[in-house]
């Protein structure tokens, strides 16, 4: 059995690359026009949800004792392979936001310089990043020793996947039209070759 503050120093740490990886992006991003935005308020309350899923809670269980109560023991085996995920998913996260460069956004947006990104992790999946934050909350169910904060990052991101994939890729086909169109037939959403 693990110290669980080898888990709270693990979570950390991910948290604080996945704000290193995206930081400057924000910052591009803010310099863009954007030219069609779909920002309902259920739209940004699923954001703030993820925000609290995935940074908010963690920090707070690893902080303060309040999710303490929810706490088991840390396992080696699950611990690392938790590690192992989430790293795959870090590296993700930054290739997709590689790839992707200016035509990233928080919230779905199109820009008025937009392109249509179908190279790097893009090729064979449409959605790189959100594989990325999958597998980062399947680490931190893994990583985190607490019915609680391990699994509600992979929670709230699994709904917000489900409400935001269909209309992103709408709004996708209206602006790209049939360069949308074929790269969706040679692509899958999540994982390559599967689906
Ligand atoms: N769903 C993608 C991108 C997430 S960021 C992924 O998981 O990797 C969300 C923004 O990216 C959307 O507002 C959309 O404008 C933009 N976008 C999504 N797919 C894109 C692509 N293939 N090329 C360019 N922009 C894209």
């Amino acid at each position: 059995m693990l110290s669980i503050w080898i888990a709270k120093v693990t979570l950390i740490l991910g948290i604080a690359a996945i704000v290193v990886i995206r930081t400057p992006h924000g910052k591009q991003r803010s310099r863009q026009k954007v030219s069609k935005s779909e920002r309902g308020q259920l739209k940004l309350a699923l954001l703030a949800l993820a925000w609290a899923g995935s940074v908010i809670l963690p920090v707070l269980w690893i902080v303060t004792p309040l999710f303490s109560f929810a706490d088991y023991p840390l396992q080696a085996i699950p611990f690392f392979a938790g590690v192992i995920v989430f790293s795959v998913g870090l590296w993700l996260f930054y290739r997709s936001h590689a790839d992707l460069a200016t035509n990233w956004s928080l919230s779905l947006e199109i820009f008025e310089n937009h392109h249509l990104v179908n190279t790097g992790v893009y090729r064979r999946v449409r959605h790189p990043m959100y594989a990325a934050i999958f597998l980062q909350g399947i680490g931190q169910v893994l990583i985190a020793p607490n019915w609680i904060v391990g699994p509600c990052n992979l929670c709230v991101f699994t709904l917000m996947f489900f409400l935001r994939v269909g209309p992103e890729e709408r709004m996708m086909q209206q602006r790209f039209g049939t360069g949308y169109e074929s790269y969706m037939k040679t692509s899958k959403r999540l994982v390559p070759g599967v689906w």
